[in-house]
């Protein structure tokens, strides 16, 4: 670890790799990473294996294949209104990963601070930290996880370069409503801040909660940075294609950092995304709905075993309180649990900057087939 630059210590392995890594030692089943184990829409998989097979293997063009540039567009189109220009305002990425730190290394200077809402993605700390910028945390409180507008208000700071947004938030699971939204909106225009907004689980909301990207909202398209991934979408998180959508004043930052990272990406994957990207609304519908039965199977499941679950609308996540257990700790839960019951979660902890009144919760994943949650479910029975 010694060799490492100073800055960079504090963040050591990530979460998911060290309760991933728990899970396969004790065959336990894994509710911590939060990756699908079923197979995505064929006609997604048979489009990159018919690209490999063609012989379509070589470096794809710098801002990602036109086929899914200009399906990134049609799809922003067709869901949400959006209207992008397939050559300057969409960028192929390497996952919403790549586009995450290419996007604020781009957009940050040193001493610069991005707000994000806390619980946080571990990955925006530690991008911000590249960047050597200072991630300026908003708290959203359990249990419904809401917008504070009066608390985003007063950490908005004459360096205040932007504001972060992941809806459907992971962990969470919260959707942020129009209203929340437009609170958002409201002081970024007042500060001129730019908005990035983080919607990999763009397709999961559930029930009568809507996705809305924030660059739909008045004012906003030519003030956020849209990033999302096939990954979550198509059950296909280790093809790592993501995009970016913005003004093109934005993008071709972006573009300007990502192509020191990865160049380009995943030649063949991108076919394969494209289609995904164009499939009927009634497949939408249906990976929704796998993941909504995945929910109510979990919650049910975590409440019998004596947790308190916060509503969950979206993502693949829920979000539950040990304390009624007696557990003050979900870090030492969560390192036993693989062992103790065969389950493997994640504490919320890993989530924040300052953890204090949140030390009890831990995330649970539901992208997983109904035997697995079964399984789980009477696994977790025993704590
Ligand atoms: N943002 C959020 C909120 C996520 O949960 C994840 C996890 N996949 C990512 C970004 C990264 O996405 P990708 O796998 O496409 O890099
Ligand atoms: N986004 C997934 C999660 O939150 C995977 C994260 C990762 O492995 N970096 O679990």
């Amino acid at each position: 670890m010694s060799e490492l630059v100073s800055r960079m210590r504090r963040f050591g392995t990530t979460i998911f790799a060290e309760m991933s890594a728990l899970a396969v030692e004790h065959d336990a089943v894994n509710l911590g990473q939060g990756f699908p184990d079923t197979a995505g829409p064929q006609p997604v998989l048979d489009a990159a294996i018919e690209a490999i097979s063609a012989g379509r293997n070589q470096y794809p063009p710098g801002p990602g294949i036109p086929q899914l540039r200009r399906a990134i567009a049609a799809h922003q189109r067709h869901w949400y209104g959006l209207e992008w220009d397939v050559d300057s305002e969409v960028l192929v990425t390497a996952g919403a990963t790549e586009a995450l730190a290419a996007a604020i290394l781009a957009l940050c200077e040193p001493g610069d601070e991005l707000i994000a809402f806390e619980p946080f993605y571990d990955a925006y700390d530690a991008d911000a930290v590249l960047a050597q910028a200072t991630l300026v945390p908003v708290r959203l409180e359990w249990p419904d996880f809401a917008l504070d507008s009066d608390r985003l208000a007063s950490a908005i700071t004459p360096r205040t370069r932007a504001i972060l947004v992941n809806t459907p938030h992971n962990p969470t699971g919260h959707v942020f409503s129009r209203a929340e939204l437009e609170q958002i909106a409201e002081l970024a225009i007042a500060h001129d801040l730019i908005v990035i907004t983080d919607e990999v689980y763009e397709h999961l909301a559930f029930d009568e909660h809507r996705h809305i990207p924030m660059a739909s909202l008045p004012g906003m398209r030519d003030r956020t940075i849209t990033i999302s991934s096939g990954g979550k979408t198509f059950a296909t998180t280790g093809w790592k294609v993501g995009w970016v959508t913005g003004s093109a004043e934005l993008v071709s930052a972006v573009m300007a950092v990502k192509q020191w990272l990865t160049y380009v990406n995943a030649g063949p994957l991108q076919e394969g995304i494209a289609v995904g990207l164009a499939l009927p609304d009634a497949d939408f519908a249906a990976i929704r709905a796998q993941l909504r039965s995945g929910r109510d199977l979990l919650v049910p499941a975590l409440a019998d075993a004596g947790f308190t679950v916060a509503p969950v609308n979206g993502g693949y996540f829920a979000v539950a309180d040990a304390a009624p257990l007696g557990v003050t700790d979900a870090a030492q839960l969560c390192r036993e649990l693989p062992e103790r019951i065969g389950v493997a979660a994640v504490p919320l902890s890993a989530f924040y900057r300052d953890a204090a009144g949140a030390k009890s919760l831990v995330r649970f994943a539901f992208c997983k087939r109904p035997e697995v949650l079964h399984k789980a479910a009477t696994r977790l029975r025993q704590l």
